[in-house]
């Protein structure tokens, strides 16, 4: 995947492409990740990137023109991308594996389904805003679409960029030693297609939020580890897993276990859960 990142701070993503799973998908060509200084596409002596916002207001907006410019660049304005690969309309019903995406606190919120979907493009253009935001025309005629990281704002969409970077490289075949590892994490559905090969890979997650990993000494300083997991029985441990997985999502993310397909062992396992609580409760 071709990986284009826009921003008036390319030097903030020095740290975060050079570690881990990123360097490496990075150095082995899974992932080509090229970084613009949105400066280089103005003709101002001061390089000018923001301007003041029409109708008055706080802050600064970034100017349209250097984005534009930039986009011309790389030949991923809309225009180009009609003329050789395709309508924008078609991108923008994923049917085109190259999205041009603005980071911003008002677009569609990132999940682990958005990262799948995303994972499977060619090419992703992530442009970045700084002050109060990015001048409108740009979510109207240049990007297909527009994501934000989660529900709060950022100072800037370079971190924003730096969260898609990394969760969508995660999902690219190759990127992650053990490929069975990203389909058993939690968000993951579809654990039912990861087989029975063992304890590490029967316990899919299926929507619901991880189940605890532990590793050794399994007696660190009085903290035990379960018994459960150190005794071998792959069927005892398989259900501990799922069991635990349940407790936590109904813990922290009772959200979550609504939307997911819960098996008649699950709800098994969810009553035995609220009858204990129950009994602690009293
Ligand atoms: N005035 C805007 C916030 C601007 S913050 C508003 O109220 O929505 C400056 C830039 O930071 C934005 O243009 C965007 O690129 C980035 N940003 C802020 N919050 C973000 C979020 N939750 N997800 C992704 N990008 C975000």
């Amino acid at each position: 995947m071709r990986v284009d990142l826009v921003t008036i701070f390319p030097e903030f993503f020095r740290g975060p492409l050079d570690f881990g799973i990123l360097r490496r998908a990075r150095q082995s060509g899974l992932v080509d990740v090229n970084v613009h200084d949105l400066r280089d596409y103005t003709h101002d002596k001061h390089r000018t990137v923001d301007d003041r916002p029409f109708g008055g207001g706080e802050g600064m907006v970034l100017k349209p023109e250097p984005i534009f410019e930039c986009l011309e660049r790389l030949g991923m304005t809309p225009a180009q991308a009609e003329l050789e690969r395709g309508t924008p309309a078609l991108r923008a019903r994923g049917e085109s594996k190259e999205s041009v995406i603005l980071l911003s606190a008002q677009g569609r919120r990132l999940d682990q389904a958005l990262a799948a979907e995303l994972a499977q493009l060619d090419r992703m253009v992530l442009i970045c805003g700084r002050y109060e935001g990015v001048d409108e025309r740009v979510s109207e005629h240049l990007a297909d679409r527009e994501v934000s990281i989660g529900d709060y704002v950022l100072s800037g969409g370079e971190l924003g960029a730096a969260v898609i970077l990394d969760v969508v490289t995660r999902l690219i075949p190759g990127a992650v030693g053990n490929e069975a590892s990203t389909r058993q994490e939690s968000f993951t559905a579809g654990a039912e297609e990861i087989g029975d090969s063992g304890p590490s890979s029967t316990c899919g997650s299926g929507g619901l939020l991880d189940y605890p990993h532990y590793t050794r000494p399994a007696d660190f300083r009085g903290m035990t580890v379960p018994e459960v997991l150190v005794n071998g029985n792959h069927e005892e441990i398989r259900r501990w897993r799922r069991r635990s997985a349940l407790e936590k999502t109904m813990r922290n993310r009772p959200d979550l276990i609504d939307a997911t397909a819960l098996s008649e062992d699950d709800r098994e396992l969810l009553a035995e859960i609220e009858g204990q609580r129950s009994v602690q409760r009293k």
